[in-house]
């Protein structure tokens, strides 16, 4: 199988695997209990939250590890919101969020009657800071922002809206999922007070990421419970994932811009042949975005058959979210763009990068798509 739906899920690296299986038999004290055992799980933890910190710049203690992104999207939203609900009732977040974001705020506004701005990119699908500026309010509590979209690889303006949210009491999460690893992720760079991320987009394992958040904030936990991550996060911790997602993080580290080079090549490389075949095609990636998702349709072509036939024929691809692509709904991504009935959202597949890629894969893959779009 040719996997290119790195956006999804990534393949964990060989020496992810080695360091995550030698912490399975050699560490399983329990990171709380004050023997020596447990003392040498807690500096596992202790070791993993520095990684982290020191990625992103910023002091460990403020690194609250959780089971991915999802859950670290709704500590921050959630816990904010709630204990923050005196400064004021409105939320602002873009129509083009992952679920976890979406559904979240939707939910504060269900259950609590927070008042939701769901901002959508311009008819051109860019979508410039002057967008949220626009929708700013005096009782904004929080400003909810991907740094890139899953779908398209479309980069947000992060660092503009951190800039603007200086003058304002809203404070700034930012889901930062899909660069983690693979571009220079500061929270301070882009004023963020809360940044989510998940180990299983850069090469380490499923189920465990981490949250930054801002320790001049009041936020309530969660998950209550033990007094595991400075209480803001119960339940014994997840030591073995952690390894595997310091590990990771340690690797992307090492070769970020060689491995971001890799990705470009392999996105330039795709391009040009389909022209090179003469297939008629359309890109939806609007504006900057990462060479790591071509988000590109094929005009009168049912995506979910493409799909199909590119699986048959050993590619693994998508639509569009792996948290949606379950369901026969179109991508909220694109409907934010080209609206509800456009034909546009039966026409794209997602095609996303790692630097485990090969360029052979991408040729592979073109010669197999013109021939299924040739029959
Ligand atoms: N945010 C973004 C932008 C994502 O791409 C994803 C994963 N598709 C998530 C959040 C959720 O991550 P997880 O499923 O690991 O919790």
């Amino acid at each position: 199988m040719i996997y290119l739906d790195n956006a999804a899920t990534t393949p964990l690296l060989p020496d992810v695997i080695t360091a995550i299986s030698e912490s399975l038999s050699a560490n399983f004290g329990n990171p709380s209990s004050i023997h020596s055992l447990g003392r040498a799980s807690s500096q596992i933890v202790r070791k993993a939250r520095e990684t982290v910190a020191n990625a992103l710049e910023v002091p460990s203690r403020n690194i609250i590890f959780t089971s991915g992104a999802s859950e670290a999207n709704n500590q921050a939203l959630i816990g904010y919101a709630l204990a923050n609900k005196d400064k004021g009732n409105h939320i602002i977040t873009t129509a083009i969020e992952h679920p976890s974001v979406l559904n979240t705020v939707q939910y504060l506004h269900d259950r609590y009657g927070f008042d939701v701005s769901f901002v959508k990119p311009k008819a051109d699908g860019t979508f410039p800071a002057s967008l949220i500026e626009e929708n700013l309010r005096p009782d904004t509590i929080l400003v909810s922002m991907m740094w890139a979209n899953n779908e398209t690889g479309q980069l947000l303006p992060v660092k503009e809206v951190g800039e603007l949210l200086k003058q304002h009491q809203a404070v700034f999460h930012v889901d930062a999922t899909q660069v983690m690893g693979k571009i220079s992720v500061h929270p301070l760079d882009v004023s963020a007070d809360f940044l989510s991320a998940s180990a299983h987009k850069f090469h380490g394992p499923k189920g465990v990421g981490f949250l930054y958040y801002n320790e001049k904030l009041h936020f309530d936990a969660l998950i209550h419970g033990g007094e595991q991550e400075e209480k803001r996060r119960a339940g014994t911790e997840n030591l073995h994932s952690l390894v595997g997602l310091a590990k990771a993080l340690e690797l992307a580290l090492e070769s970020i811009e060689s491995n971001y080079q890799a990705v470009e090549k392999l996105n330039e490389t795709l391009l040009t042949k389909l022209e090179e075949q003469k297939i008629s095609f359309y890109k939806n990636n609007f504006g900057p975005s990462m060479p790591h998702v071509l988000n590109l349709a094929f005009p009168n072509e049912n995506h979910d058959l493409l799909l199909t036939k590119l699986d048959l024929a050993g590619f693994a691809i998508s639509t569009g979210s792996a948290c949606t692509a379950g369901t026969i709904e179109p991508s909220h991504v694109l409907e934010a763009v080209y609206g509800k009935n456009s034909e546009k959202l039966k026409e794209n597949i997602r095609i996303s990068f790692s630097e485990m890629n090969t360029i052979d894969e991408v040729n592979l893959f073109v010669e197999k798509l013109s021939s299924i779009l040739k029959k």
